[in-house]
């Protein structure tokens, strides 16, 4: 168990009691954090409630406020919207409504809350704990409630947890629900361009954001947008003149599609509001652009639908944090809400959270924009620099190095392919060409380099062009080609010769564990060949996220959508069918990643993974638990299962093997299938993430490289970092040597971290699927 702690009684002898609520506007994911505060709840020792329609059925009391049962959250992890409703409550905004809140909250024997909402319930919510002792003291002075029944309640513990579309509240980098939203809204834009450039059309494309540009801005980043219009960063009062010059730029590069992408609270800089019609007529006018424009306003499609897998792991696992919270929680600690900052969830004061979110709003109306974009995290307005990059409109000189910093930086792609890698060369070609850098393609790695050098016409070494690249945003796969060999295996001596030959400054290697072996082998043939002693900046991509150096690989988001999707179809088909366990083999090679992750997301009752392998012990305890959970099944239900199962996980027990012993210990109370999705988790089109955190941490691996230029050779191979991984670790995204990784925190044999982030993951899937402790392989 992930926490030893259990729930103390209370001081009248009876179980602790915690609700959970929904409230504000409904997001994805939100169904995902119930079913973890109410496992992990009962698991510790509470008895878990759920309170229906938000802060109506706190104040209305009776049938809203309902106790559950582990089994009543079955399957609501793939559900969208929230199962336990939601609603806006105005009797909550008043003090008599809080009254009732809290003599029902006594009734109920409940004595801490946990809250799923935006920066509204939240702020409810605190004004709530605030109030709680005057609020029990007047219940008594009234006669409503007894001092011995308010005895055991004295104190009221309050968790936020942040669900909201918009990712609109401070202190966390995303909201419960945004990912999910920006998915639906990239899906959407996707299908928009192909019709706009068969068209040859402008479209003008309206998002969710009041008061908060992300959705905006990183659909703008995702799509390849050429224009976005967010609250925070009003466009200068040109903006009419900036806009058009911008297109028509970009149309006198070629190119057929235009797409302007404007949140709904989009504003000049006088705080007038601009509409999608102003800026359709803009780009209609016949004396100007003249370019065919339509308007798509998205709505409520955005809120819509199942949650994404990141939405899903955020919910999970900030729901079991937001219980452990309460099970810390004092009488005098503050409130606190759960946030998570890169990839690490953290407990952090809400009240600080909530004042800064609002400061947001008043800098806007004031008209105080960097205070406003100040007051976002810095993640915000480094991707809105880096938008602004990528749109080439800074293709004009005046961003360029002086001359003797320029350099010719090699782009190269090794390993299988993965989602986000064309975002990541589309971003380090726009960033450098703003530079005055010269970025050079080497098509199909060190295969493709050391072979087809020569080739006419196109050959293995190319320049970018912007045209070519500018459409990569959203394609999956690489479009410059990858390859598995490595440099050694191609001829160390040739690349060396080459990369000498085609005046190669430096190297942005994009890739998984083989791109991560060949950057260590360039480095340490920097001695036998002095060419190699360039800086070279490795960007982490592959779906089975096994790169040591940092706990975030490109396309493993892309993947594990892609397993999710494929797993909620089967579970489906699973329940509709019979009763029937589904074992489902995963990618990942030997980092049990992928399938820990899936399994968090589709509440899968077991996982394999290649890190602990499987014995005939663990598969005897398994199937004890399934009999047993077919057997607890009501009538009714035709409740599917699934086990997943990491491809190397062992090599005896394959998904097939173990689904037959399922099937035969069975004795026909319930099916077993296996089922393979294979190739199918490369994906087709990256998610969102993959493709933002592709610009961004592109970007960041090209201003590495620049702090080389210049640098003499001996310089560069004194230096360390010359040679280094780009990673997200813990709260911070870091450049660590290739030296210090290679030798202190990689598994060669096994090609994976020797230290994983996901470890402490692995225990929570077991407790929120009921699965018992089972014997573990020696
Ligand atoms: P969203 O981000 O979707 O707008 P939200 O949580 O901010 O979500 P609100 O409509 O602002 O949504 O708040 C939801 C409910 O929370 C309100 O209907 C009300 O019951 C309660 N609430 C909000 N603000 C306060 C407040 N200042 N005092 C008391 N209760 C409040």
């Amino acid at each position: 168990r992930p926490n030893g702690q259990k729930a103390e009684l209370l001081p009248n002898g009876k179980r602790r009691k915690i609700a959970m609520m929904t409230s504000g506007g409904d997001a994805p994911g939100m169904n995902g954090a119930v079913r973890a505060v109410v496992r992990s709840a009962i698991d510790e020792g509470f008895d878990a409630y759920c309170i229906y329609e938000g802060y109506e059925g706190l104040v209305q009391g009776g049938d809203l406020i309902k106790k559950m049962s582990w089994g009543d959250v079955r399957g609501w992890l793939s559900e969208g919207g929230t199962l336990i409703g939601t609603a806006r409550c105005k009797a909550f905004y008043e003090r008599p409504g809080r009254l009732k809140a809290a003599k029902n909250m006594v009734i109920n024997g409940i004595d801490s809350l946990i809250i799923c909402g935006g920066d509204g319930s939240l702020t409810g919510a605190d004004k709530f704990r605030f109030e709680w002792p005057g609020l029990l003291e007047e219940l008594v002075q009234t006669k409503e409630l007894t001092e011995e029944e308010i005895k055991p309640f004295m104190h009221l513990t309050i968790v936020g947890l942040v669900g909201s579309i918009d990712n609109d509240m401070s202190g966390t980098d995303v909201t419960i629900g945004c990912f999910s939203a920006l998915a639906r809204i990239c899906e959407m834009v996707d299908y928009i361009e192909a019709t706009a450039s068969s068209h040859s059309r402008a479209f003008v494309i309206e998002v969710m954001g009041r008061h908060c540009g992300w959705l905006a801005l990183m659909a703008g980043v995702a799509t390849g947008a050429d224009f976005v219009f967010i609250p925070e960063k009003p466009r200068a009062d040109n903006w009419r003149e900036e806009m058009c010059t911008i297109i028509a730029k970009h149309r006198g590069v070629g190119k057929r599609k235009t797409i302007v992408i404007m949140a709904e609270g989009a504003n000049d800089q006088q705080g007038n509001k601009i509409t999608p019609e102003q800026v359709k007529d803009l780009l209609a006018d016949p004396k100007g652009l003249a370019l065919d424009t339509r308007i798509t306003t998205l709505g409520h499609v955005q809120r819509g639908g199942s949650a994404c897998s990141f939405d899903r792991t955020l919910a999970t696992l900030q729901g079991v944090e937001a219980v452990r919270a309460v099970l810390d929680a004092k009488p005098d600690t503050p409130t606190c809400f759960i946030a998570i900052n890169e990839n690490k969830i953290v407990r952090k004061p809400l009240m600080k959270a909530v004042r800064d979110t609002q400061e947001v709003a008043k800098a806007i109306q004031a008209r105080d924009f960097d205070r406003a974009m100040g007051l976002r995290d810095t993640e915000f307005a480094e991707i809105y620099a880096s938008y602004l990059i990528t749109t080439a409109t800074s293709l004009d000189k005046a961003l360029h190095l002086p001359s003797q910093k320029c350099m010719r930086i090699g782009i190269i792609h090794v390993g299988a392919p993965a989602g986000g890698m064309n975002s990541a060369t589309r971003a380090a070609v726009a960033y450098c060409q703003t530079r005055g850098h010269t970025p050079v393609g080497i098509y199909n790695g060190f295969a493709g380099f050391t072979r087809h050098h020569g080739d006419e016409p196109l050959g293995a070494v190319r320049e970018f062009d912007w045209l070519e690249v500018d459409n990569w945003a959203s394609k999956g796969g690489s479009e410059i080609g990858t390859n598995r060999e490595l440099p050694n295996d191609s001829g160390m001596a040739t690349v060396a010769e080459l990369i000498a030959k085609y005046k190669i400054d430096a190297i942005f290697m994009v890739g998984g564990f083989e791109a991560f072996h060949s950057m260590s082998q360039l480095r340490k043939a920097r001695k036998e060949f002095p060419q190699l002693a360039i800086p070279m900046a490795l960007l982490p991509a592959t779906i089975s996220n096994n790169v040591p150096g940092t706990e975030y690989s490109l396309g493993s988001d892309t993947c594990l959508n892609e397993l999710v999707r494929y797993c909620d179809t089967i579970k489906q088909s699973a329940s509709a069918s019979r009763r029937r366990v589904f074992v489902i083999e995963t990618q990942g090679g030997r980092c049990g990643y992928v399938p820990v992750l899936a399994g968090l997301n589709v509440g899968a009752t077991a996982v394999y993974t290649p890190e602990e392998g499987i014995s005939i012990d663990m598969l005897a305890a398994d199937i004890r638990h399934l009999r047993k959970a077919f057997a607890e099944d009501s009538g009714q239900s035709r409740a599917g299962r699934l086990i997943l199962v990491g491809e190397k996980a062992s090599s005896v027990y394959s998904a097939k093997l173990i689904a037959d012993i399922i099937r035969t210990e069975a004795h026909g109370r319930f099916e077993s299938r296996d089922s393979i999705p294979g190739h199918v988790q490369q994906g087709g089109t990256p998610s969102p993430m993959d493709r933002i955190r592709a610009v961004r941490l592109s970007i960041k691996c090209i201003e590495h490289l620049e702090k080389f230029a210049g640098a003499s050779a001996r310089t560069i191979a004194d230096d360390a970092l010359s040679s280094s991984v780009i990673g997200i670790r813990g709260a911070s995204v870091t450049f660590t040597s290739m030296e210090h990784v290679e030798s202190k925190e990689t598994d060669w044999a096994n090609r994976r971290p020797l230290e994983v982030f996901w470890a402490d993951i692995e225990p929570v899937v077991d407790t929120l699927s009921g699965r018992p402790e089972i014997p573990r392989p020696e």
